[in-house]
């Protein structure tokens, strides 16, 4: 039995079904390994292909609300779409993102008249769009763009503005029919939407990339380009960067489930070939070295990015506000776990990973760009660690204690998802908090982004403790998706939670120390603040549940 997702914004289960089977039809008619191959090896964008999505699936319809056209799709069932795309294709399915981003601003800031004109416009004729936010010298930091517009003033009123300057690795860049483009107004940052053609807009040469080397990036240049007072969107100026924070939540999901489709990809890959590459007499797929190195611990982990993912997609749907924080933890753990389970595919196809035949080679060149666009992975354990530090400081230290509260309730419920473990990891996190706090050892950068990385691994371990628990319940939500059994799912959220503990165990230790926070005399008692004791019991049988793992993973696969 499966929960369904009524009541929240987005399709219906078999709507979104449908979708998901003509995107599939669609891909192994026309992006078939072979294609994709060879589109990577010339750089080149398929760009018919790309436009056939729109006019043939009719793609770009999922993210444009019914009333302008569309078909009103919710997180959830971009989350899926976009899952399903980079599995395909990650080059492909940025250049479908692209549209899905470029058109954000005009969702999210644009007046009605906006919305119905733009938005009614891409629905229609599928037009592609491009997001032109980044600048040679503004990427992670967005408030030190250059790029100006300069208003026109006519009889007394601003009719025109006149935009100057430079935006660098803009996806589509040399292909869209539309651009959002992020400008600085005498007002502050401001969108303005452009359309391709405008005298005095240019475009570079398309980069030449390490991956997803069939999407078009490239630089743009704008020398003197009038752009009508009516195309600022929202009518305000200066709003450019609140409108890009509110969907922050939203993208960053998207580049998420683009994490967790390559990454299951080029697992599945990775799983398939040992079960019929014989060495030292007998399948890899059987021998725990190669299974327990190479495949388990990033089906584990790419399962916690999609518990996050799923939650965080749902809380978006029922409307839940703009969730920066919980986006840039699904980014977080998705596509850092995308990018490991991609390199340890390579070493397991051994030297024929290395060659692009097999094709694990170009889905790990490929996933790298996750951890890159749409905020590094360093600036997302700085969002993290900061928003948490606050609710640290709001809840007088309390926050994840509280949250343990809730995993020991969980435990008592699902006795077999780990869920205490996880809990035990999360109280350890609020006296690692707590003794950063009164250490002041965030004063050192990597401290703080260390604390970054352990909060989202602890919020990943919850939630995969109740993915799994709903899984035995058969509650999962009806759209959503994974690969292992429930059973396995619950093998894969215990091996995860002991994985969370002993990363507190060391590296909260570790940076605690590093940091001048524990004194040689304050060790014993820090190490029972930090509950290392239980945090290394908890390791007891994980042996065992990472064999299981391994049994669902290869039940997965073969199903
Ligand atoms: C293939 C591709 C497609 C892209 N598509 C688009 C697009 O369509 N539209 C668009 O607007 N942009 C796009 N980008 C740009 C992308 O979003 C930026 O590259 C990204 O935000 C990082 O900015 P940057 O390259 O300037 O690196 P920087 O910001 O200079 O970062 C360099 C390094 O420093 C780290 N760093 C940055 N700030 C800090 C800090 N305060 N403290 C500690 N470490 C820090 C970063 O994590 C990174 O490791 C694309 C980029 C690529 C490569």
């Amino acid at each position: 039995m499966s929960q369904p997702t009524q009541g929240l914004a987005g399709l219906d289960a078999e709507s979104l079904g449908m979708i998901l089977d003509s995107i599939r039809g669609f891909a192994e008619e026309n992006l078939p390994d072979d294609r994709l191959l060879e589109l990577d090896r010339t750089h080149e964008f398929p760009e018919e292909t790309v436009r056939g999505m729109c006019t043939e699936l009719g793609i770009q319809l999922l993210f444009i609300p019914e009333a302008y056209g569309g078909m009103g799709a919710g997180a959830f069932d971009v989350y899926r779409v976009c899952e399903l795309l980079a599995s395909i294709d990650l080059a492909v399915a940025t250049g479908v993102f692209a549209t899905f981003l470029g058109s954000d601003p005009i969702l999210f800031g644009g007046t009605e008249e906006q919305k119905a004109r733009w938005l009614g416009a891409i629905a229609e004729r599928g037009l592609l769009m491009a997001y032109a936010a980044s600048e040679p010298e503004a990427g992670s930091d967005l408030g030190a763009l250059r790029t100006t517009a300069t208003p026109v003033v006519e009889n007394g009123a601003v009719t025109r503005y006149r935009i100057n300057g430079a935006k660098m690795w803009i996806t589509n860049g040399g292909y869209a029919d539309l651009y959002s483009v992020l400008v600085l107004a005498p007002g502050g940052p401001t969108w303005f939407i452009l359309e391709k053609g405008a005298d005095g807009l240019d475009h570079g040469v398309p980069e030449d990339k390490h991956g997803i080397r069939a999407s078009n990036t490239a630089a743009l240049s704008f020398a003197d380009v009038f752009i009508p007072a009516g195309d600022l969107v929202g009518l305000v100026e200066g709003q450019g960067l609140v409108q890009a924070q509110k969907v922050f939540g939203y993208t960053r999901l998207m580049v998420a489930a683009f994490g967790l489709g390559a990454g299951w990809a080029a697992l599945e890959r990775a799983a398939r070939y040992s079960t019929t590459r014989i060495q030292g007499g007998g399948p890899l797929s059987q021998k725990q070295g190669f299974t327990h190195k190479l495949l388990v611990p990033h089906a584990c982990a790419l399962e916690s990015g999609r518990a996050f993912i799923e939650e965080t997609a749902m809380r978006l749907d029922a409307g839940e506000g703009t969730l920066n924080t919980e986006g840039a933890i699904a980014k977080y753990l998705s596509t850092e776990a995308g990018n490991a389970a991609a390199d340890a595919a390579i070493q397991a196809l051994g030297g024929y990973g290395y060659v692009r035949e097999y094709m694990v080679e170009k889905i790990r060149r490929d996933v790298r760009i996750t951890t890159i666009y749409e905020g590094t992975s360093e600036i997302m354990e700085m969002t993290i660690a900061r928003d948490r530090w606050q609710i640290h400081l709001k809840t007088r230290g309390r926050h994840y204690h509280d949250e343990a509260v809730a995993l020991d309730a969980l435990h008592a419920a699902s006795p077999t998802v780990g869920a205490d473990v996880a809990a035990a990891a999360s109280r350890s996190l609020a006296e690692l908090l707590e003794r950063a706090r009164v250490r002041r050892l965030t004063r050192h950068q990597h401290v703080l982004f260390r604390l970054g990385e352990l909060i989202a691994r602890v919020e990943g371990a919850g939630a995969l403790a109740r993915r799994a628990a709903d899984a035995l319940a058969g509650k999962l939500p009806e759209k959503g998706g994974g690969r292992l059994a429930p059973e396995g799912l619950a093998a894969a959220s215990r091996v995860n939670a002991r994985d969370t503990a002993a990363r507190l165990a060391g590296e909260g230790m570790r940076w605690a120390i590093g940091a001048g926070g524990v004194g040689p005399a304050e060790r014993a008692a820090f190490e029972q603040a930090l509950g290392l004791a239980a945090l290394h019991e908890a390791q007891a049988g994980l042996i065992e549940d990472m064999d299981r793992v391994a049994g669902a993973l290869y039940q997965s696969v073969e199903a």
